[in-house]
Parts: structure tokens; sequence; C-alpha cells
């Protein structure tokens, strides 16, 4: 039998679930007028129902791409200042249909029009407890004179544990396939870097622990198949390691 081309038929979704575990303080910056705090300099996104802290699936995406740029060497270099690197297929196009950016994560300035392969949904706090955050004082030293300047930063504390979901889409067989190994390479990148903001200042380690990996075909869409667990571990497994099992 030979092989159909592929003319956008989707194959197979698959779901990663986990949870992310803050190992030091979380800022990614919200929306001050949202808050109640009095004198907080940079307030954190909040779910306005709830209250309790977010993780925007945007951010967590968008820190998996420039980690997955700089893995691969990737950033587009500005013409004019070769020193400063700009998002990939920010300047130009594109044009390799097997590009692991442009094929994961999308891109609009493509004549090939990339479909993002990638979903991060937004993650809301699973924590309880009434008090979600912590404010901490930070100095803006003035280089010229050294006079401080304090901030006061709101920060989801050390321990705060978010639902983590993703979904990643094979419409090529062969190339998405081996290009889902590259969501763990960038998960295990911001593990050895950072989320959210401060990073230099030791805000935002976090860790990933994966607990499942579920694969649902295009015929079980069609009620002509089951879906099919990849990977599944109760407590949780670092992305390095699901990465190992899968593909070793
Ligand atoms: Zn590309």
């Amino acid at each position: 039998m030979s092989e159909i081309k592929n003319n956008g038929q989707l194959k197979e979704n698959r779901i990663i679930e986990g949870y992310i575990k803050l190992e030091t303080g979380l800022h990614i910056g919200g929306n001050k007028d949202s808050l109640e705090i009095g004198g907080v300099d940079a307030v954190v996104i909040k779910d306005l129902k709830t209250g309790k802290p977010i993780i925007p699936g945007s951010s967590l995406k968008g820190k998996m791409r420039s980690s997955l740029e700089y893995l691969l060497g990737l950033c587009d270099r500005d013409k004019k200042n070769p020193d400063v690197l700009h998002i990939h297929a920010s300047i130009e196009p594109c044009n390799d249909k097997n590009c692991p950016i442009c094929v994961i994560f999308g891109s609009s300035k493509n004549e090939l029009s990339f479909k993002t392969r990638l979903i991060v949904r937004d993650s809301i706090a699973l924590e309880e407890e009434s008090i979600y955050t912590e404010i901490k004082m930070e100095n803006a030293l003035t280089r010229v004179n050294l006079s401080a300047t304090p901030r006061k930063f709101e920060r989801v504390p050390a321990g705060t544990t978010f639902p983590l979901e993703l979904v990643y889409s094979i419409y090529d067989q062969n190339n998405d396939r081996k290009l889902f190994s590259k969501v763990f390479e960038a998960l295990t990148c911001i593990e050895h870097s950072y989320l959210g903001g401060q990073g230099s200042r030791g805000y935002g380690k976090v860790k990933f622990y994966i607990t499942k990996i579920t694969a649902y075909d295009n015929a079980y869409y069609k009620n002509e198949g089951k879906e099919r667990v990849i990977f599944e571990n109760e407590k949780g497994v670092s992305p390095s390691e699901v990465r190992k099992k899968l593909y070793s």
C-alpha cells in the first residue's frame, strides 16, 4: 500500500500531564489594577475568579521556545547590530519545512504556513490556602552614585505547585514524531534556567514532574479506536527521564 500524502490530516494528539513545582519564588507580572495590596511595584498575574496565581500558557510556551532556540542555535542575528539576537524567523521567514522551532511553535511569517504543534494550557496554582503570594524587597542600584531604589516584588512562594498540561499534535508521521523529543529538551532547559522575571536574582527555579502521556489517534475521534497510554508514573518524573525512557 502506498503512503497517502498528508494534506493536513491530524494523525494523533498527545496529551502530556503532570505538575510544575516552584523551587524558588516566581514572578510573572500581572496587571497592577487588579491588586488590592498597597505599595507593591510589581504584582503577579492571578486568576480573577479565585485570586490564585497563574502561569499563563503563553509564558511557559515562550520560554520553551526561546530555550530551544538557544539550544539549537536558531536565534536570528540583527543585520545592523550582530550582537543583538532576535526571536527565530522574526526578521526573515524560515523556509525549512522541517525546522524544529517553526514546526513545534508555529510561525506566521512563512510561506509554508507552519501550524503550531504545541498547545500549552494556562495553569492555576493548586494550593488551597488563602495566602498565595509573598512580597519581596529588591534593591535596584543606580550605577553612577550607587543609591538604592527599593522596589517591592510580589512572588508566588517556593513550594507552590501548578498543574501542567501540554498538547502535542502530529500531522507528519515522521518529522512530528521525531520532534516530540524537543518538548522534553525545552522543559529540561527551563529547569536549568528559570521561568518568569528576575531569574538572575534567583527567582523562578522550577521543576517539572511528568505523570502521564496519552495518545489519541485519528481513529479515536471517530469512535473507532481507544486512547493509548505512552507513559505513566504516579509520582511524576523529570522531563529528561521521560525523554530517556521514550527514546532509548
Ligand atoms: Zn524556522
